[in-house]
């Protein structure tokens, strides 16, 4: 369905003062599905506002008026609509009930000008208006086309709206079904994701694609709106497929799950476990994987070693290996990830040295950081070049640490 929201109201049209309302219900009508397709401002001018209004309804579906419907002469969106619509306005005594008793409730005397909110469009029913004088109109012109006129003050409006307006066109508009896929990335920055998959989701105006981005990890979601969970499902399957195609083993979760969940769960597929040794990181990656549920199935745990001596003293790496720079270089890394996999009877272990900073060390610039695997069968180690503060720096290690492990030791061989 396709919406105009037509702004009443000479004032919005001054420098002081915006249209709020549009935004508003630009967005709840989105929430619906339906498309707002334009959006106008008119002043207090019949003419115009009537042949606006003509013009809307020839156009769209659904107009939505907000304003114009106080007690004074230049409040003319009622009567412009029944012009616009060759309608009649006709007076309600329920509706001046209506009003006459708010006045007595508010303790004041109506004034004779109110006696022109008592009026109706022809085939139009009110909508009651708990926030002020002003009752809205919901008129049914055809069985898709249809006008809404509601109040002009936000705090009038909005409840209005949610109570009388959102229903309606619920009731009107076939039931619709989002479905959402999520692709979690790792390994690659924000603008890299984009330039490569933007060609794919640009393609297609449902799934509507959002990219959050945060250090070492980019989420990608894709929100498919359909008339139903199948159609909903096939076309993320479609768009799920291209992406995949592109952007392959980066792609570490398809589920939302995070690098550590991910991680986890093929380590428990392999019927494998893991511990690990930490210097620069304190602590950190062990936290994030122990911070997944059940991740006692495949987690042995791990040693901190920040000193030398500790390297030396619990994992028994040689201090020659570990002297002056050395202690920053991918050898060393090595030999604390083959120390803690024997050491503590795992079937993978994951070690990391580096500086998180703020100040260099041993010649070494902060962020320069080395992380690395051993299988048993082979052990790997990468030197990674980090920006940022100390925190930044150190979630990044853990985050390449994982990702180094899943990519190489547990996806399933091409
Ligand atoms: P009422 O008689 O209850 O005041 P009304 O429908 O006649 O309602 P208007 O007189 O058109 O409303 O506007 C009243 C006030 O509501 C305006 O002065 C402005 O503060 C606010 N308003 C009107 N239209 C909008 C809009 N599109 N966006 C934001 N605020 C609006």
């Amino acid at each position: 369905m396709n919406a105009e929201i037509i702004a009443v109201g000479s004032e919005m049209l001054t420098p002081q003062r915006t249209d709020t309302n549009s935004l508003w219900l630009t967005a709840e009508l989105n929430g619906l599905g339906i498309e707002v397709v334009a959006k106008i401002i008119v002043g207090d001018d019949r003419a115009r506002l009537t042949e606006t209004i003509a013009d809307a309804t020839r156009r769209s579906e659904l107009v939505i008026l907000t304003g114009g419907l106080g007690p004074t002469e230049d409040d003319l969106t009622r009567e412009c609509v029944a012009g616009a619509t060759h309608r009649q306005l006709q007076f309600s005594q329920p509706l001046l009930d209506d009003l006459l008793a708010r006045f007595t409730r508010l303790g004041r005397a109506m004034a004779e000008n109110n006696k022109r909110q008592a009026y109706l469009i022809e085939g139009a029913e009110a909508l009651p208006n708990p926030n002020g004088s002003a009752p809205g109109q919901w008129l049914r012109l055809a069985p898709d086309r249809h006008i809404a006129l509601l109040p002009g003050p936000p705090r009038e409006m909005k409840p209005l709206y949610t109570a009388q307006v959102g229903p309606r066109l619920a009731a009107l508009i076939p039931p619709q079904h989002i479905r959402v896929l999520t692709f979690r990335i790792a390994g690659m920055g924000e603008s890299d994701v984009d330039s490569l998959v933007a060609p794919v989701y640009s393609q297609y105006k449902n799934p509507v694609t959002t990219i959050l981005a945060k250090p070492g990890d980019v989420e990608l979601d894709f929100r498919a709106r359909c008339n139903t969970v199948e159609e909903a499902d096939a076309l993320l399957a479609e768009v799920g497929a291209k992406v995949e195609a592109l952007l392959g083993e980066r792609i570490y979760s398809r589920d939302g799950a995070p690098l550590e969940a991910a991680t986890g769960a093929l380590l428990r597929a392999r019927k494998a476990t893991l511990a690990v040794a930490e210097s620069c990181t304190g602590g950190l990656l062990a936290e994030r994987i122990s911070s997944v549920p059940g991740s006692s199935e495949y987690f042995d745990g791990g040693f901190v070693v920040y000193s030398r001596g500790l390297k030396h003293a619990l994992l028994g790496i040689p201090s020659e290996e570990i002297a002056g720079p050395l202690v920053y270089g991918e050898a060393a890394a090595k030999s604390l990830a083959e120390a803690t996999r024997l050491r503590a009877g795992s079937h993978y272990a994951i070690a990391i040295t580096g500086v998180a900073g703020p100040g260099p060390d041993e010649g070494f610039e902060p962020g320069h950081v080395v992380v690395a695997v051993a299988s048993g069968a082979k052990t790997v180690a990468r030197t990674l070049t980090l920006f940022g503060d100390r925190g930044r720096i150190r979630f990044m290690a853990t985050q390449s640490a994982l990702d180094l492990l899943r990519r190489t030791f547990l996806l399933p061989a091409l």
